[in-house]
């Protein structure tokens, strides 16, 4: 089907209220490793890897052949009957995750597992409140945009009560108006305020994303979630980890993002890029914490950890661990912040760039001393990248976050080709 009849049909038949990138939406038609094509032939080279998702690349064989393989055995049991790729996974996901992390209950999306992860907190604890951080997102259902900390995401999903949000750890913003390290981690402490002046005093669940992703790869300070947990456990909830985009090595070194801080989640959820594009949550805990909900009432998840979805999940991580282990992310993601941190010392419209591993992230700003967000510079650089046949994500509270994230399968010279679409007389960047 041609461009201009995709739009037509999307325009008619699709609500019209999907974010659709680029002011000439992008119909995309294959891929392949990091590459993708539009309908029209064009190639771009892909450095948002479909929102973190396409973990090993577009088309991966070893992930379309096992994939191939099981749509001709089966394709649906449902959560009623056991099956083999879904134990597998779930043994795998054990030995990966931190911790004492070992029983998974898998679903279909990250607003699922987040979802099931609330649910569980709060009947193993018996409180209700669940603690959320401002400019998180945790997903679309009614409970999830509640707990999301951006209003332009939340329309429709503030009457949930029990959800309080405290202050993010955004040090190039502090909401406290403090500076790291003289701060003392302030925002941290800040938890304990809300928990104690905007809540019973008791409560089921804080849940944080290792670093912010929607809300512009928000990166805390190291002490961070080591003074969150305590905190939060102290007030008789638990500490619910969302790694919906920093899972599987995305952030380098560790498989999770919150093991760069030496924390252990109590619950940890997972999407995105599990199964590299397949549909698949998980909401992961120790088993004592998964017993509470047998005497819950019953659970069912009709398409979750489907037999296709899971094989997939099995090929991603095996791909994982031979060509893009959390290892060659971190050098890969050196490699990239580099180049960008070189961006910074030459073009004043950089106001910050920060992440980890191959989750980097750039926020555009009017003035560097006023920090005023220059949003309407990010959607230049957007038609400018894409005319360059590049493609790069956004985000942020402000809509000024640029999101640089390919898949786990990038190499430098990904990165090169990327930074050279970025640093070749880009209008935006040189302008004043
Ligand atoms: N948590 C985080 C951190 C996310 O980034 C997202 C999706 N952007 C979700 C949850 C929701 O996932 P899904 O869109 O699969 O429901």
């Amino acid at each position: 089907m041609d461009k201009h009849t995709i739009l037509e049909k999307q325009r008619s038949y699709l609500w019209p209220n999907y974010l659709l990138y680029y002011t000439d939406p992008l119909p995309l038609e294959r891929g392949e490793g990091l590459y993708v094509w539009d309908v029209e032939g064009h190639r771009y080279l892909d450095f948002f890897a479909g929102i973190l998702t396409t973990s090993v690349g577009h088309k991966h064989p070893k992930v379309t052949e096992k994939v191939k393989a099981q749509v001709d055995k089966i394709v649906h049991t449902s959560t009623l009957y056991p099956h083999e790729n879904a134990v597998m996974l779930a043994e795998k996901l054990a030995e990966i995750a931190p911790g004492r992390l070992q029983q998974s209950y898998f679903t279909n999306s990250g607003t699922e597992a987040n979802e099931t992860a609330v649910l569980l907190a709060r009947v193993f604890t018996g409180n209700q409140e669940v603690i959320a951080l401002r400019h998180g997102y945790s997903g679309r259902s009614a409970l999830a945009m509640r707990l999301t900390g951006i209003s332009s995401w939340r329309v429709g999903g503030t009457h949930v009560p029990g959800i309080k949000h405290a202050p993010n750890p955004y040090c190039y913003r502090c909401p406290l108006k403090l500076t790291y390290p003289s701060c003392g981690v302030a925002c941290a402490e800040a938890v304990e305020d809300v928990i104690k002046t905007s809540t019973s005093g008791k409560i089921a669940a804080l849940l944080a994303e290792p670093i912010q992703g929607v809300g512009g790869f928000v990166t805390p300070p190291p002490e961070y979630f080591k003074i969150v947990a305590e905190i939060v456990h102290h007030y008789g909830g638990l500490l619910i980890i969302d790694e919906v985009q920093t899972g599987f090595g995305r952030t380098g070194t560790y498989w999770f993002g919150i093991e760069h801080w030496g924390v252990e989640p109590d619950i940890m959820t997972m999407a995105k890029g599990i199964a590299n594009g397949f549909p698949l949550g998980n909401t992961m805990t120790r088993p004592e914490i998964a017993e509470s909900m047998t005497t819950a009432g019953l659970s069912i998840s009709t398409f979750g950890g489907n037999p296709v979805s899971t094989i997939a999940a099995l090929a991603t991580i095996e791909v994982m661990e031979e060509e893009a282990n959390p290892q060659h992310v971190a050098e890969v993601g050196a490699h990239l912040r580099q180049g960008l941190d070189h961006l910074y010392e030459k073009y004043p419209v950089i106001g910050e760039v920060r992440g980890m591993g191959l989750m980097q992230g750039v926020e555009l700003v009017k003035d560097r001393k006023t920090k005023e967000p220059a949003p309407e510079a990010v959607n230049m650089l957007f038609e400018e990248t894409k005319a360059r046949g590049l493609l790069i994500g956004k985000g942020g509270a402000y809509g000024n976050a640029v999101r640089v994230a390919p898949p786990l399968t990038a190499t430098k010279e990904h990165v090169e080709e990327a930074l050279e679409s970025l640093t070749t007389r880009l209008p935006v960047f040189r302008r004043r």
